[in-house]
């Protein structure tokens, strides 16, 4: 998940200024916007990363975090991971300053894609440390033959009688008049004569596409990535939508989560738990030794720092908790059973004076107190 040095993007120093900031960015966007490079994605492409850097620099906290860390988490609450996504609420803020809102109506530039989401089931541990795949994914892709116009050829298209190409028909409403998208060819401003053979005159195809996705370690179940532009292809020029990763963590046999904290119940016996000793805890990065002291109660947390889940902001990670139980034996043999009664007499010589059962004397001395 590399993020590009914004600095660079925008042509400034690491110690540049808002204003400087600014004036960068000003000048790189009117350089590729959209609106002035029709139909050029390496413009367009520019534009975008020129954005993704000016929203980063331009903000005090993003911009401390990026010099910090290289990139700058977008909230996994929030549903974004680092590295994806986020243009669109930029384009809105800075555009109406720079362009004025006339820009904005863009009916002539077709329809959207969709945005879609695809599941994604993973294990604990891939959640835990990121993990890489490839999936599959069947959505609408401009067509190939006809490159998205849905015409035979250049020549099978025309501009639409009824807008006159414009893509916008006025109708009178009493005083008003009232600018809609043309019904005839649907704000495309145009009509096809022959439609191409491939998709029909629809410009788009189903495909079934392969993306590789990876996801950053930390993640949890109602985690979501974004990337964008790999939605269903729009029309008529439309810009892609975005696909959305919704990701589910499977359950683990032995651990389960809360935050970035690791939990794991350890069972114990019954000598154990009174001598003390050494037991085996699984974490997630293997199996440790663990010294429990003698009078372990059942319930005991052992924290294991530095074991948990790592932090999707990219600093440290959680603690794993080792909960301890304690089992009481069951089909006990006959010398077993001797040896326990016999265990029995020896604390009956010594039980109500001595201190081997404080949580028992306590129980019994709050009973006294309620009962008399
Ligand atoms: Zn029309
Ligand atoms: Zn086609």
């Amino acid at each position: 998940m590399a993020t590009a040095d914004y600095y660079e993007t925008l042509g400034v120093s690491r110690g540049a200024t808002e204003d400087e900031i600014k004036k960068a960015y000003r000048k790189v966007a009117l350089k590729y916007h959209p609106d002035r490079n029709p139909g050029d994605p390496a413009a367009e492409q520019k534009f975008k990363d020129a954005s993704e850097a000016y929203a980063v620099l331009s903000d005090r906290v993003k911009r401390a975090q990026y010099d910090q860390f290289g990139h700058v988490p977008e909230g996994m609450g929030g549903g974004e991971a680092p590295g994806f996504g986020g243009f669109s609420d930029i384009f809105g803020d800075i555009f109406s300053d720079f362009f004025g809102a006339g820009t904005r109506g863009r009916s002539r530039q077709g329809e959207r894609g969709a945005d879609l989401q695809y599941n994604l089931e993973i294990t604990f541990e891939q959640a835990a440390f990121g993990y890489s795949t490839e999936i599959s994914i069947p959505r609408m892709e401009e067509c190939d033959r006809c490159g998205g116009t849905g015409a035979r050829s250049s020549k099978d298209i025309d501009a639409c009688p009824l807008c006159q190409g414009s893509g916008q028909q006025r109708i009178q409403q009493g005083f008003f008049s009232v600018s809609t998208t043309c019904n005839r060819c649907r704000g495309t401003g145009r009509i096809i004569r022959e439609p191409c053979a491939k998709c029909h005159g629809q410009a788009r195809v189903r495909a079934n596409r392969k993306l590789k996705v990876t996801i950053p370690p930390g993640v949890d179940t109602g985690s979501r990535l974004k990337l964008t532009g790999e939605g269903e292809a729009g029309r008529g020029g439309g810009r892609s939508g975005d696909l959305y990763i919704a990701l589910a963590v499977r359950p683990h046999p032995l651990f389960h989560r809360e935050d970035y904290d690791v939990y794991c119940e350890v069972p114990i016996s019954l000598v154990e738990a009174a001598l003390g000793g050494e037991i085996v805890a699984p974490t997630l990065d293997g199996k440790v030794e663990l010294k429990i002291p003698s009078g372990t109660q059942g319930g005991r947390h052992f924290r294991l720092r530095g074991k948990g889940i790592p932090h999707i902001r990219g600093n440290g990670r959680g603690d794993q908790y080792v909960e301890i139980t304690v089992e009481t034996p069951s089909n006990l043999s006959k010398r077993q059973k001797e040896l326990l009664r016999e265990f029995e007499k020896e604390e009956e010589k010594i039980r109500g004076e001595d201190t081997n059962y404080p949580v028992t004397h306590k129980f019994l001395d709050k009973l006294k107190e309620l009962f008399g």
